[in-house]
């Protein structure tokens, strides 16, 4: 083993609860080291989540932005176009991000449903990760990661669902899913 540095691919992918809420801890973790974290939101949720402002106390060393629409279209109509772009405009500042090295960690939150639902080339991002400056950690998110994503990456997790409590009929509860 070596203990030599080195930035690290990560994957949050699978159905299960958790894959945000994970990356948000590693930023956490790093933060408290002094390292600085962006996470950038490719699809914003409907809800106004606790972590926008939770972040808020670390300044400019854990910044979160958002940058999708509060969409998620599954299947069916065709892709409004102003969500290509968006997801577009997102992947640049995205890219951006990724190769300037002035982030130790960069999340890039749900950006495997951008993927999934074809608004964005795996191929860009599969080509940017391993253009990057060689310390700089990124981590993706969202179910269905792409295989090209999950081949270059280091470390995989799939969230399994056991069981959630949505299934029993209970509703979004603050500070647990927003
Ligand atoms: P979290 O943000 O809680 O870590 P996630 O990133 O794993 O969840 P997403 O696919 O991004 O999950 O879903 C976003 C929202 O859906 C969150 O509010 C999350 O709590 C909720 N959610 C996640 N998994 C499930 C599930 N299996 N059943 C119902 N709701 C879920
Ligand atoms: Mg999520």
């Amino acid at each position: 083993m070596s203990e030599s540095r080195q930035g690290l691919i990560l994957i949050h992918t699978g159905p299960g609860k958790g894959k945000t809420t994970a990356a948000l801890g590693v930023g956490l973790r790093a933060v408290g080291l002094g390292m600085r974290v962006l996470m950038l939101q490719f699809l914003k949720g409907s809800w106004h989540y606790g972590e926008l402002d939770g972040v808020k106390a670390f300044g400019d060393n854990f910044v979160l932005k958002q940058l999708g629409r509060g969409f998620v279209k599954v299947g069916g109509a065709e892709t409004d176009p102003e969500d290509i772009r968006m997801v577009e405009a997102a992947w640049d500042e995205a890219r951006a991000a990724i190769l300037s090295g002035e982030w130790d960690i960069v999340i890039l939150d749900e950006i495997n449903y951008a993927i999934g639902y074809g608004m964005l080339d795996p191929a860009l991002v599969v080509e940017a990760l391993l253009a990057r400056p060689e310390m700089v950690h990124v981590i993706l998110t969202g179910r269905n990661a792409h295989p090209s994503l999950v081949e270059i990456a280091d470390t995989v997790t799939e969230m399994r669902e056991v069981k959630h409590a949505y299934q029993k009929g209970i509703l979004a509860q603050r500070g647990i899913e927003y």
